[in-house]
Protein backbone atom coordinates (compact mmCIF):
# COMPACT_ATOMS: atom_id res chain seq x y z
CA UNK A 1 0.00 0.00 0.00
CA UNK A 2 1.15 3.48 -0.65
CA UNK A 3 0.25 6.54 1.58
CA UNK A 4 -0.91 9.61 -0.80
CA UNK A 5 -2.12 12.65 -0.49
CA UNK A 6 -4.39 15.29 -2.23
CA UNK A 7 -4.77 18.45 -1.81
CA UNK A 8 -8.13 20.09 -2.59
CA UNK A 9 -8.47 24.15 -2.78
CA UNK A 10 -11.82 25.58 -3.03
CA UNK A 11 -12.80 29.27 -3.62
CA UNK A 12 -15.62 30.62 -2.30
CA UNK A 13 -17.74 33.93 -2.32
CA UNK A 14 -20.25 34.68 -0.20
CA UNK A 15 -22.10 37.99 0.58
CA UNK A 16 -22.06 38.74 4.22
CA UNK A 17 -25.48 39.33 5.86
CA UNK A 18 -27.29 38.01 3.27
CA UNK A 19 -26.76 34.47 2.64
CA UNK A 20 -28.82 31.75 3.81
CA UNK A 21 -27.77 28.46 5.21
CA UNK A 22 -29.87 26.92 1.92
CA UNK A 23 -28.04 28.31 -0.30
CA UNK A 24 -25.02 27.51 0.76
CA UNK A 25 -25.86 23.47 0.97
CA UNK A 26 -27.50 24.37 -2.85
CA UNK A 27 -24.47 24.71 -4.04
CA UNK A 28 -22.46 22.43 -1.89
CA UNK A 29 -24.42 19.87 -3.45
CA UNK A 30 -24.06 20.78 -6.87
CA UNK A 31 -20.54 20.40 -6.18
CA UNK A 32 -20.47 17.43 -4.98
CA UNK A 33 -20.08 15.13 -8.10
CA UNK A 34 -17.74 16.98 -10.52
CA UNK A 35 -15.46 17.47 -7.44
CA UNK A 36 -15.61 13.86 -7.27
CA UNK A 37 -15.13 13.12 -10.49
CA UNK A 38 -11.94 15.18 -10.34
CA UNK A 39 -10.63 13.43 -7.40
CA UNK A 40 -10.79 10.52 -9.24
CA UNK A 41 -9.03 11.54 -12.06
CA UNK A 42 -6.30 12.55 -9.92
CA UNK A 43 -6.06 9.39 -8.66
CA UNK A 44 -5.84 7.26 -11.39
CA UNK A 45 -3.12 9.93 -12.71
CA UNK A 46 -0.78 9.15 -9.88
CA UNK A 47 -1.79 5.38 -10.14
CA UNK A 48 -0.84 5.01 -13.69
CA UNK A 49 2.63 6.91 -12.61
CA UNK A 50 3.13 4.58 -9.97
CA UNK A 51 2.94 1.75 -12.23
CA UNK A 52 5.06 2.84 -15.30
CA UNK A 53 7.70 3.86 -12.22
CA UNK A 54 7.64 0.45 -11.19
CA UNK A 55 7.50 -0.98 -14.50
CA UNK A 56 10.41 0.93 -15.86
CA UNK A 57 12.99 0.93 -12.92
CA UNK A 58 13.61 -2.53 -12.63
CA UNK A 59 16.79 -1.91 -11.23
CA UNK A 60 14.76 -0.32 -8.26
CA UNK A 61 11.54 -2.64 -7.96
CA UNK A 62 11.82 -5.96 -7.73
CA UNK A 63 9.79 -8.54 -9.92
CA UNK A 64 7.38 -8.74 -6.69
CA UNK A 65 6.36 -5.11 -6.32
CA UNK A 66 5.54 -5.63 -10.39
CA UNK A 67 3.44 -8.23 -9.41
CA UNK A 68 -0.14 -8.00 -11.10
CA UNK A 69 1.10 -5.07 -13.68
CA UNK A 70 1.95 -4.62 -17.25
CA UNK A 71 0.34 -7.47 -18.14
CA UNK A 72 -0.11 -7.32 -22.24
CA UNK A 73 -0.13 -9.59 -25.38
CA UNK A 74 2.97 -10.12 -26.79
CA UNK A 75 3.32 -8.09 -30.48
CA UNK A 76 2.74 -10.46 -32.89
CA UNK A 77 1.36 -10.95 -36.24
CA UNK A 78 -1.51 -13.36 -36.83
CA UNK A 79 -4.65 -14.27 -35.00
CA UNK A 80 -3.27 -16.04 -31.89
CA UNK A 81 -2.55 -13.61 -28.98
CA UNK A 82 -0.27 -14.71 -26.36
CA UNK A 83 0.72 -12.80 -23.22
CA UNK A 84 4.08 -11.44 -23.08
CA UNK A 85 6.13 -12.26 -20.00
CA UNK A 86 8.16 -9.09 -20.09
CA UNK A 87 7.59 -6.81 -17.33
CA UNK A 88 10.47 -3.98 -18.13
CA UNK A 89 9.04 -0.95 -20.42
CA UNK A 90 10.26 2.42 -21.39
CA UNK A 91 7.63 4.99 -21.13
CA UNK A 92 6.34 6.48 -24.34
CA UNK A 93 4.16 9.42 -23.01
CA UNK A 94 0.67 9.57 -23.36
CA UNK A 95 -2.29 8.54 -25.63
CA UNK A 96 -2.86 10.87 -28.05
CA UNK A 97 -6.75 10.56 -27.32
CA UNK A 98 -8.21 10.40 -23.96
CA UNK A 99 -10.21 7.54 -22.60
CA UNK A 100 -13.77 8.07 -21.66
CA UNK A 101 -15.61 6.16 -19.28
CA UNK A 102 -18.95 6.88 -17.84
CA UNK A 103 -18.83 6.61 -14.10
CA UNK A 104 -21.55 6.56 -11.00
CA UNK A 105 -19.43 10.10 -10.50
CA UNK A 106 -20.28 11.47 -14.07
CA UNK A 107 -18.46 11.30 -17.49
CA UNK A 108 -14.29 10.77 -16.91
CA UNK A 109 -12.11 11.44 -19.21
CA UNK A 110 -8.57 10.57 -18.62
CA UNK A 111 -5.23 11.18 -20.10
CA UNK A 112 -3.76 7.64 -20.35
CA UNK A 113 0.36 7.03 -20.60
CA UNK A 114 1.64 4.11 -23.27
CA UNK A 115 5.03 2.64 -22.54
CA UNK A 116 6.79 0.14 -24.74
CA UNK A 117 7.63 -3.32 -23.43
CA UNK A 118 11.25 -3.80 -24.07
CA UNK A 119 10.78 -7.27 -24.71
CA UNK A 120 8.35 -7.68 -27.64
CA UNK A 121 8.25 -3.84 -28.24
CA UNK A 122 4.36 -4.01 -28.18
CA UNK A 123 3.13 -0.61 -26.80
CA UNK A 124 0.41 -0.97 -24.63
CA UNK A 125 -1.61 1.09 -21.75
CA UNK A 126 -0.54 -0.45 -18.48
CA UNK A 127 -3.04 1.75 -15.75
CA UNK A 128 -6.10 0.11 -18.16
CA UNK A 129 -5.17 -3.64 -17.05
CA UNK A 130 -4.20 -2.68 -13.93
CA UNK A 131 -7.80 -1.18 -13.54
CA UNK A 132 -9.41 -4.13 -14.49
CA UNK A 133 -11.12 -2.33 -17.40
CA UNK A 134 -11.12 -3.76 -20.91
CA UNK A 135 -9.95 -2.54 -23.68
CA UNK A 136 -12.80 -1.32 -25.22
CA UNK A 137 -15.03 -0.72 -21.82
CA UNK A 138 -16.72 2.19 -21.69
CA UNK A 139 -18.24 2.23 -18.27
CA UNK A 140 -17.22 0.98 -14.88
CA UNK A 141 -19.34 -1.09 -12.61
CA UNK A 142 -20.98 1.54 -10.42
CA UNK A 143 -22.39 2.84 -13.11
CA UNK A 144 -23.42 -0.31 -14.29
CA UNK A 145 -25.25 -0.69 -11.15
CA UNK A 146 -27.10 2.44 -10.89
CA UNK A 147 -28.29 2.56 -14.10
CA UNK A 148 -29.48 -0.96 -13.19
CA UNK A 149 -31.22 0.62 -10.31
CA UNK A 150 -32.69 3.24 -12.18
CA UNK A 151 -34.44 1.11 -14.55
CA UNK A 152 -35.97 -1.08 -11.42
CA UNK A 153 -37.15 2.05 -9.87
CA UNK A 154 -37.72 3.65 -13.39
CA UNK A 155 -36.82 7.04 -12.92
CA UNK A 156 -33.50 6.19 -14.88
CA UNK A 157 -33.90 9.70 -16.50
CA UNK A 158 -32.82 12.04 -12.87
CA UNK A 159 -29.65 9.40 -13.35
CA UNK A 160 -29.11 11.27 -16.09
CA UNK A 161 -30.26 14.23 -16.18
CA UNK A 162 -27.75 16.89 -13.99
CA UNK A 163 -24.77 14.52 -15.18
CA UNK A 164 -22.21 14.81 -17.90
CA UNK A 165 -23.73 10.71 -18.23
CA UNK A 166 -25.30 10.26 -21.46
CA UNK A 167 -26.75 7.19 -21.65
CA UNK A 168 -29.60 6.23 -24.62
CA UNK A 169 -32.34 4.29 -23.74
CA UNK A 170 -30.49 1.78 -26.27
CA UNK A 171 -27.30 2.06 -23.93
CA UNK A 172 -29.50 0.95 -21.34
CA UNK A 173 -30.79 -2.22 -22.82
CA UNK A 174 -27.52 -3.02 -24.10
CA UNK A 175 -26.44 -2.77 -19.99
CA UNK A 176 -29.38 -4.91 -19.00
CA UNK A 177 -28.68 -7.47 -22.23
CA UNK A 178 -25.20 -7.77 -21.40
CA UNK A 179 -25.17 -8.31 -17.69
CA UNK A 180 -24.58 -11.63 -15.94
CA UNK A 181 -27.39 -12.15 -14.32
CA UNK A 182 -28.70 -14.96 -16.27
CA UNK A 183 -25.66 -17.21 -15.36
CA UNK A 184 -25.85 -16.60 -11.99
CA UNK A 185 -28.62 -17.09 -9.34
CA UNK A 186 -29.05 -20.43 -9.64
CA UNK A 187 -27.68 -21.85 -7.30
CA UNK A 188 -30.55 -25.03 -5.51
CA UNK A 189 -33.43 -24.43 -4.17
CA UNK A 190 -34.72 -27.46 -1.39
CA UNK A 191 -37.86 -28.24 -1.88
CA UNK A 192 -38.54 -29.25 1.96
CA UNK A 193 -38.09 -25.40 2.51
CA UNK A 194 -41.14 -24.57 0.10
CA UNK A 195 -44.86 -24.37 0.94
CA UNK A 196 -45.55 -24.65 -2.73
CA UNK A 197 -44.77 -23.60 -6.58
CA UNK A 198 -46.83 -21.07 -8.52
CA UNK A 199 -46.09 -20.35 -12.20
CA UNK A 200 -47.96 -18.51 -14.86
CA UNK A 201 -47.18 -15.84 -17.81
CA UNK A 202 -48.46 -12.26 -19.06
CA UNK A 203 -48.31 -10.64 -21.85
CA UNK A 204 -45.73 -8.10 -22.97
CA UNK A 205 -45.22 -5.75 -26.02
CA UNK A 206 -41.78 -6.00 -27.80
CA UNK A 207 -40.29 -5.39 -30.99
CA UNK A 208 -42.52 -3.62 -33.17
CA UNK A 209 -45.67 -3.91 -30.55
CA UNK A 210 -45.50 -7.79 -31.09
CA UNK A 211 -46.76 -9.59 -28.44
CA UNK A 212 -44.59 -11.57 -26.16
CA UNK A 213 -44.95 -13.71 -23.57
CA UNK A 214 -43.33 -13.62 -19.52
CA UNK A 215 -43.17 -16.41 -17.45
CA UNK A 216 -42.25 -16.60 -14.21
CA UNK A 217 -42.16 -19.16 -11.81
CA UNK A 218 -41.89 -18.69 -8.11
CA UNK A 219 -41.45 -20.88 -4.67
CA UNK A 220 -43.64 -19.64 -2.09
CA UNK A 221 -41.41 -20.42 1.50
CA UNK A 222 -43.73 -21.62 4.49
CA UNK A 223 -43.36 -18.29 5.80
CA UNK A 224 -45.53 -17.23 2.78
CA UNK A 225 -42.18 -15.39 0.99
CA UNK A 226 -41.86 -15.35 -2.55
CA UNK A 227 -38.84 -17.33 -3.18
CA UNK A 228 -37.50 -16.54 -7.31
CA UNK A 229 -37.46 -19.74 -9.16
CA UNK A 230 -37.27 -18.24 -12.73
CA UNK A 231 -38.51 -15.89 -15.39
CA UNK A 232 -38.35 -16.54 -18.96
CA UNK A 233 -39.53 -14.55 -22.18
CA UNK A 234 -41.36 -16.35 -25.43
CA UNK A 235 -40.04 -19.90 -24.02
CA UNK A 236 -41.57 -23.37 -24.24
CA UNK A 237 -43.69 -24.29 -20.59
CA UNK A 238 -41.19 -27.91 -21.38
CA UNK A 239 -37.82 -26.14 -21.34
CA UNK A 240 -38.97 -23.45 -18.70
CA UNK A 241 -39.65 -26.64 -16.30
CA UNK A 242 -36.86 -28.55 -17.49
CA UNK A 243 -34.71 -25.28 -16.06
CA UNK A 244 -36.86 -25.18 -13.21
CA UNK A 245 -36.14 -28.90 -11.94
CA UNK A 246 -32.78 -28.46 -12.45
CA UNK A 247 -32.40 -25.66 -9.69
CA UNK A 248 -34.79 -28.02 -7.46
CA UNK A 249 -32.71 -30.26 -4.85
CA UNK A 250 -34.34 -33.36 -2.40
CA UNK A 251 -37.11 -33.28 -4.10
CA UNK A 252 -38.34 -36.41 -3.75
CA UNK A 253 -40.78 -37.16 -0.09
CA UNK A 254 -41.54 -33.96 -0.53
CA UNK A 255 -44.72 -32.85 -2.61
CA UNK A 256 -45.85 -30.02 -2.73
CA UNK A 257 -48.68 -27.96 -4.93
CA UNK A 258 -47.98 -26.35 -7.81
CA UNK A 259 -50.42 -23.24 -8.34
CA UNK A 260 -51.86 -22.57 -11.26
CA UNK A 261 -54.76 -21.01 -12.79
CA UNK A 262 -55.57 -22.90 -15.99
CA UNK A 263 -52.84 -21.91 -18.08
CA UNK A 264 -52.87 -25.04 -20.85
CA UNK A 265 -49.83 -27.15 -20.82
CA UNK A 266 -49.60 -26.58 -16.90
CA UNK A 267 -51.19 -29.46 -16.10
CA UNK A 268 -48.47 -31.65 -15.42
CA UNK A 269 -45.96 -29.08 -14.71
CA UNK A 270 -43.55 -30.34 -12.51
CA UNK A 271 -45.06 -33.92 -12.27
CA UNK A 272 -43.26 -35.59 -9.31
CA UNK A 273 -42.05 -32.66 -7.29
CA UNK A 274 -45.57 -31.08 -6.95
CA UNK A 275 -48.94 -31.65 -7.11
CA UNK A 276 -51.02 -30.05 -8.88
CA UNK A 277 -53.07 -27.28 -7.33
CA UNK A 278 -55.80 -25.26 -9.32
CA UNK A 279 -55.83 -21.43 -8.25
CA UNK A 280 -59.45 -21.70 -6.38
CA UNK A 281 -59.91 -17.99 -6.71
CA UNK A 282 -59.79 -18.31 -10.34
CA UNK A 283 -61.09 -21.75 -11.30
CA UNK A 284 -64.95 -20.79 -10.64
CA UNK A 285 -64.57 -18.21 -13.42
CA UNK A 286 -63.12 -20.95 -16.13
CA UNK A 287 -66.22 -23.04 -15.22
CA UNK A 288 -68.51 -19.98 -16.19
CA UNK A 289 -66.67 -19.53 -19.39
CA UNK A 290 -67.28 -23.48 -20.27
CA UNK A 291 -70.29 -23.23 -19.17
CA UNK A 292 -71.28 -20.49 -21.55
CA UNK A 293 -69.53 -22.32 -24.41
CA UNK A 294 -72.64 -24.60 -23.80
CA UNK A 295 -75.01 -22.36 -24.58
CA UNK A 296 -75.82 -21.47 -20.61
CA UNK A 297 -76.91 -18.12 -19.64
CA UNK A 298 -75.08 -16.47 -17.16
CA UNK A 299 -78.29 -15.80 -14.71
CA UNK A 300 -78.20 -20.07 -14.58
CA UNK A 301 -74.49 -20.48 -14.56
CA UNK A 302 -74.26 -18.35 -11.62
CA UNK A 303 -75.66 -20.34 -8.81
CA UNK A 304 -74.09 -23.19 -10.11
CA UNK A 305 -70.67 -21.22 -9.66
CA UNK A 306 -71.50 -20.33 -6.26
CA UNK A 307 -71.90 -23.88 -5.44
CA UNK A 308 -68.32 -24.71 -6.72
CA UNK A 309 -67.58 -21.26 -4.49
CA UNK A 310 -68.95 -22.90 -1.73
CA UNK A 311 -67.66 -26.23 -1.97
CA UNK A 312 -63.94 -25.23 -2.79
CA UNK A 313 -63.34 -22.11 0.01
CA UNK A 314 -63.13 -23.35 3.63
CA UNK A 315 -60.62 -22.19 5.30
CA UNK A 316 -58.55 -24.52 7.34
CA UNK A 317 -58.25 -24.05 11.02
CA UNK A 318 -55.44 -21.96 12.29
CA UNK A 319 -52.86 -22.41 15.29
CA UNK A 320 -50.24 -25.21 15.23
CA UNK A 321 -51.15 -28.79 13.22
CA UNK A 322 -49.69 -30.80 16.65
CA UNK A 323 -51.77 -29.14 18.99
CA UNK A 324 -54.94 -28.57 17.35
CA UNK A 325 -57.46 -31.47 18.65
CA UNK A 326 -58.71 -34.50 16.49
CA UNK A 327 -62.10 -33.33 16.02
CA UNK A 328 -60.95 -29.93 14.18
CA UNK A 329 -59.55 -32.35 11.35
CA UNK A 330 -62.20 -34.58 11.83
CA UNK A 331 -64.47 -31.47 10.67
CA UNK A 332 -61.73 -30.19 7.80
CA UNK A 333 -61.86 -34.07 6.59
CA UNK A 334 -65.23 -34.72 6.92
CA UNK A 335 -66.01 -31.20 4.94
CA UNK A 336 -63.32 -32.20 2.31
CA UNK A 337 -65.02 -35.40 1.37
CA UNK A 338 -68.69 -34.13 1.30
CA UNK A 339 -66.96 -31.46 -0.88
CA UNK A 340 -65.28 -33.52 -3.05
CA UNK A 341 -68.55 -35.70 -3.21
CA UNK A 342 -70.95 -33.06 -4.03
CA UNK A 343 -68.70 -31.88 -6.84
CA UNK A 344 -69.03 -35.46 -8.64
CA UNK A 345 -72.51 -34.98 -8.61
CA UNK A 346 -72.49 -31.70 -10.14
CA UNK A 347 -70.59 -32.89 -12.62
CA UNK A 348 -72.96 -35.92 -13.54
CA UNK A 349 -75.89 -33.21 -13.41
CA UNK A 350 -74.04 -31.53 -15.95
CA UNK A 351 -73.70 -34.34 -18.15
CA UNK A 352 -77.44 -34.78 -18.01
CA UNK A 353 -77.99 -31.62 -18.90
CA UNK A 354 -75.77 -31.89 -22.22
CA UNK A 355 -73.38 -29.41 -20.65
CA UNK A 356 -70.54 -31.47 -22.35
CA UNK A 357 -67.95 -28.78 -22.12
CA UNK A 358 -68.79 -27.10 -18.20
CA UNK A 359 -68.83 -31.29 -17.57
CA UNK A 360 -65.41 -31.89 -18.63
CA UNK A 361 -64.33 -28.77 -17.33
CA UNK A 362 -65.14 -29.77 -13.92
CA UNK A 363 -64.21 -33.00 -14.28
CA UNK A 364 -60.45 -31.89 -14.83
CA UNK A 365 -60.44 -29.48 -12.26
CA UNK A 366 -62.13 -31.81 -9.34
CA UNK A 367 -58.55 -33.75 -9.33
CA UNK A 368 -57.09 -30.67 -9.05
CA UNK A 369 -58.96 -28.73 -6.53
CA UNK A 370 -58.27 -30.03 -3.33
CA UNK A 371 -54.25 -30.90 -3.27
CA UNK A 372 -53.58 -27.74 -0.36
CA UNK A 373 -56.27 -29.50 2.28
CA UNK A 374 -54.90 -33.12 1.08
CA UNK A 375 -51.57 -32.27 2.23
CA UNK A 376 -52.51 -30.74 5.33
CA UNK A 377 -54.81 -33.42 6.31
CA UNK A 378 -51.47 -35.57 5.47
CA UNK A 379 -49.16 -33.23 6.76
CA UNK A 380 -50.14 -30.47 8.24
CA UNK A 381 -48.99 -27.96 5.82
CA UNK A 382 -50.90 -24.89 4.96
CA UNK A 383 -49.70 -24.50 0.93
CA UNK A 384 -51.38 -21.45 -0.95
CA UNK A 385 -54.32 -22.36 -2.96
CA UNK A 386 -54.28 -19.37 -5.41
CA UNK A 387 -51.73 -17.97 -7.12
CA UNK A 388 -52.21 -13.91 -5.63
CA UNK A 389 -48.36 -13.80 -4.25
CA UNK A 390 -47.00 -14.61 -8.41
CA UNK A 391 -50.14 -11.84 -9.28
CA UNK A 392 -48.31 -9.30 -7.46
CA UNK A 393 -45.03 -10.46 -8.71
CA UNK A 394 -46.27 -9.74 -12.19
CA UNK A 395 -47.75 -6.12 -11.39
CA UNK A 396 -44.23 -5.57 -10.07
CA UNK A 397 -42.58 -6.31 -13.22
CA UNK A 398 -45.06 -5.09 -15.37
CA UNK A 399 -45.36 -1.91 -14.03
CA UNK A 400 -41.36 -1.36 -15.00
CA UNK A 401 -41.34 -3.20 -17.64
CA UNK A 402 -43.93 -0.82 -19.26
CA UNK A 403 -42.26 1.99 -18.75
CA UNK A 404 -38.94 1.14 -19.54
CA UNK A 405 -38.82 -1.91 -21.76
CA UNK A 406 -41.14 -1.03 -24.52
CA UNK A 407 -39.90 -3.17 -27.59
CA UNK A 408 -36.87 -4.90 -26.10
CA UNK A 409 -35.71 -8.23 -26.98
CA UNK A 410 -36.56 -11.57 -25.09
CA UNK A 411 -33.17 -11.40 -23.38
CA UNK A 412 -33.77 -7.99 -21.82
CA UNK A 413 -36.90 -8.40 -21.01
CA UNK A 414 -36.28 -12.16 -19.28
CA UNK A 415 -32.87 -10.35 -17.54
CA UNK A 416 -34.45 -6.91 -16.25
CA UNK A 417 -37.64 -9.47 -14.90
CA UNK A 418 -34.97 -11.74 -13.03
CA UNK A 419 -33.06 -8.32 -11.90
CA UNK A 420 -36.62 -7.25 -10.63
CA UNK A 421 -37.73 -10.19 -8.87
CA UNK A 422 -34.22 -10.73 -7.47
CA UNK A 423 -33.99 -6.91 -5.87
CA UNK A 424 -37.26 -7.02 -4.60
CA UNK A 425 -37.45 -10.80 -3.00
CA UNK A 426 -34.20 -11.63 -2.21
CA UNK A 427 -32.50 -8.06 -1.27
CA UNK A 428 -28.97 -9.74 0.56
CA UNK A 429 -28.20 -11.77 -2.52
CA UNK A 430 -29.02 -8.74 -4.92
CA UNK A 431 -26.45 -6.44 -2.70
CA UNK A 432 -24.01 -10.04 -2.57
CA UNK A 433 -23.98 -10.06 -6.26
CA UNK A 434 -22.79 -6.22 -6.59
CA UNK A 435 -20.48 -6.24 -4.24
CA UNK A 436 -19.42 -9.42 -5.85
CA UNK A 437 -18.94 -7.87 -9.54
CA UNK A 438 -17.65 -4.47 -7.92
CA UNK A 439 -14.54 -6.55 -6.25
CA UNK A 440 -14.53 -4.11 -2.98
CA UNK A 441 -11.39 -6.02 -1.56
CA UNK A 442 -10.26 -2.98 1.14
CA UNK A 443 -7.42 -2.58 -1.60
CA UNK A 444 -8.72 1.81 -2.23
CA UNK A 445 -9.13 3.46 1.35
CA UNK A 446 -9.61 7.09 1.22
CA UNK A 447 -10.79 9.62 4.27
CA UNK A 448 -10.90 13.33 4.83
CA UNK A 449 -7.77 14.33 6.90
CA UNK A 450 -8.65 17.97 7.71
CA UNK A 451 -10.96 20.34 5.97
CA UNK A 452 -9.78 24.17 7.16
CA UNK A 453 -10.22 27.41 5.92
CA UNK A 454 -6.90 29.69 4.37
CA UNK A 455 -5.35 31.87 7.19
CA UNK A 456 -5.19 34.60 4.48
CA UNK A 457 -8.63 35.83 5.07
CA UNK A 458 -10.11 39.63 3.32
CA UNK A 459 -13.12 40.86 5.10
ZN1 LIG B 1 6.09 -7.60 -24.30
Amino acid sequence: MVEQEIHIILGFRLATGKVNLNEIVYRLKELRDPLMLRILEQVLMRYDDLISERLSHTEIYPSKARKGLGRHFRKEEGEARRYCRGRKVKRRGYREKERKIATALGGLSLRIRTVECCTCGARYAPLLSALGVGAYARKEVNFEHEVIEAVIDTNYRRLVDGRSIDISLGGIHNVVVGSDIDQTFQEPVFVKDLAGIEADGTGVKQKGGAKGELRAVIGVTQAGRVEPLGCFTNTAWPEVERTIKERLHEAEGHNIPFIYDGEPGLDDFLAGVAEAQRCTWHAPRGLYHALWEDGVKKKQSEPEMDKIKGLIGFELPEGEYELLKEEDKEAVKSRYESSKEKIQELIETFYEKGYCKGGAYLENLSHRLFTHIELWLKTGVIAPKTTSLLERVFREIGRRLKKIAWGWSDQAVTNLSKMILIRQYARDKWEEYWKEKLGIRGYFTIRIQSVEIMSCLTF
